[in-house]
């Protein structure tokens, strides 16, 4: 098909156009900073610089050491749109922070230009630090500092204070010690301003209207490039094909929108929005199609070449009585189906032409190279799982002057054996975040 380069850019960019708005900040993006660093701290925030987080990472891993409990401190620079709670709930369960089974984790979250900070308390620590004792431990030293904008030196004390509550309760004292010095705090991003340039929030319906519209406007183009195909095209045989052709921008356009619904998916969207539009634009596509294809067909009908001296419309000699026009290889090429030729005779002028159609029913013959070749393919062994077959393709010309023909013998391969795969040995898992479980108990404030 001519218009494939031209199909494949069009794919490519519908495609670019869905993935661009894919970004934004969200809890799905907090990365895991016991599966990147080994440590418990993820400070996308940007506000706690190296010191902080190797003074708070301290006070995570003693309280991890002697009670089990795991305690994650993030920061993000905003929370794209969402509740803290949502958004601290998603990270927790994401994370699974906190032993499986005790479901005995903690969760400091902050999101320095919302000015938001959150402690998510898991289910198996409910009863040591219930709601009314997470806002208290917050208040405490925490938020005065926050508000002041020292993100490192608040999150400290409101770790330290989480941390050593949380090991009172399970009767364990920690050895946790004010540094001698405060260390400087950074100076936090401006708002809207992240370490990693400030991404795009994602919109389900944008990216779906995108590529619904781009799914569209290639059908448009591949439309128009079809019309102008057939305009061009000269015979009848040459024009049906075109008209009734393979409709291989409607097949690309269901494929297209058939990836775009599970990455929108994929990326969090909604289940209706990208269905309906994955599902409006491909259809609106085929319908085009088709449309196209019958309007071309009712005009296929009362087609008549022009004629190439005078241009009056030229009469096409019938099927049937035109063998004393063709060569007896051409005619040969007609019955095996590599060639459609047409003759056209001007009633005004007497001029004659002939037009030829390449049909993919037979192949080019290596010996006269006339698209006579015909094959027929037969299994000799049959391919089982355990091993492959051998069929035996005969190959014949049908030009009766050139008489061509052979058979080879082609091994096919193994049946794939169905059922479920083989059992794969059991992976090491990098290290993570035990497991655990948040009811939603917590408290957040506003700094
Ligand atoms: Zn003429
Ligand atoms: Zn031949």
């Amino acid at each position: 098909m001519n218009g494939k380069p031209l199909h494949c850019i069009w794919l490519l960019l519908a495609l670019g156009a869905i993935l661009l708005p894919l970004q934004g900040e969200k809890p799905e993006e907090v990365l895991n900073p016991r599966k990147t660093s080994g440590s418990y701290v993820a400070d996308g925030g940007g506000v706690l610089g190296p010191e902080y987080v190797g003074l708070i990472d301290g006070i995570c891993r003693e309280l991890q050491a002697k009670t089990t409990a795991e305690m994650a401190v993030v920061t993000v620079g905003d929370l794209g749109g969402l509740e803290i709670e949502e958004f601290a709930e998603k990270v927790f369960r994401r994370f699974a922070i906190g032993a499986k089974g005790r479901d005995n984790g903690l969760l400091l979250i902050c999101s320095r230009d919302d000015r938001f900070v959150r402690l998510e308390v898991g289910y198996g620590l409910e009863a040591d630090i219930p709601d009314a004792l997470a806002s208290r431990l917050l208040e405490r030293e925490a938020l005065a500092h926050l508000r002041a904008g020292r993100f490192g030196r608040g999150l400290f004390l409101a770790a330290r204070d989480i941390a050593v509550q949380t090991a009172g309760a399970a009767g364990v004292t920690l050895a946790i010690a004010e540094p001698a010095a405060w260390p400087t705090e950074v100076r936090p991003p401006k708002p809207g301003k992240s370490p990693q340039p400030k991404k795009k929030k994602w919109d389900p319906l944008r990216s779906s209207l995108y590529f619904g519209g781009g799914i569209l406007a290639f059908a448009l183009l591949a439309s128009v490039l079809t019309l102008r195909r057939y305009e061009k095209a000269r015979g009848r045989a040459a024009r049906a094909r075109i008209a009734g052709g393979t409709p291989a921008s409607v097949v690309l356009a269901w494929i297209a929108a058939a990836i775009s619904f599970f990455l929108i998916l994929g990326f969090g969207g909604k289940f209706l929005t990208p269905f309906v539009a994955m599902l409006a634009a491909p259809g609106a596509a085929t319908f085009a199609r088709l449309f196209t294809g019958r309007i071309l067909k009712r005009r296929l009908a009362s087609y008549r070449l022009p004629c190439a001296k005078c241009g009056a419309a030229m009469d096409m000699v019938e099927d049937g009585e035109d063998e004393k026009f063709l060569t007896e290889e051409q005619a040969a090429e007609e019955k095996a189906g590599g060639m459609d030729y047409e003759f056209w005779h001007c009633p005004k002028c007497g001029a004659e032409e002939s037009l030829a159609v390449k049909l993919g029913k037979a192949g080019v013959c290596p010996q006269c190279k006339r698209r006579t070749l015909t094959s027929t393919t037969e299994t000799v062994t049959a391919a089982t799982k355990e091993q492959g077959g051998k069929t035996r393709v005969k190959e014949t010309c049908l030009n009766p002057k050139c008489g061509y023909s052979r058979t080879r013998e082609q091994d096919t391969p193994r049946i794939a054996a169905a059922g479920p795969p083989a059992p794969s040995s059991p992976r090491p898992r990098p290290p993570s975040f035990g497991g655990g479980r948040s009811g939603g108990g917590g408290s957040s404030k506003r700094f």
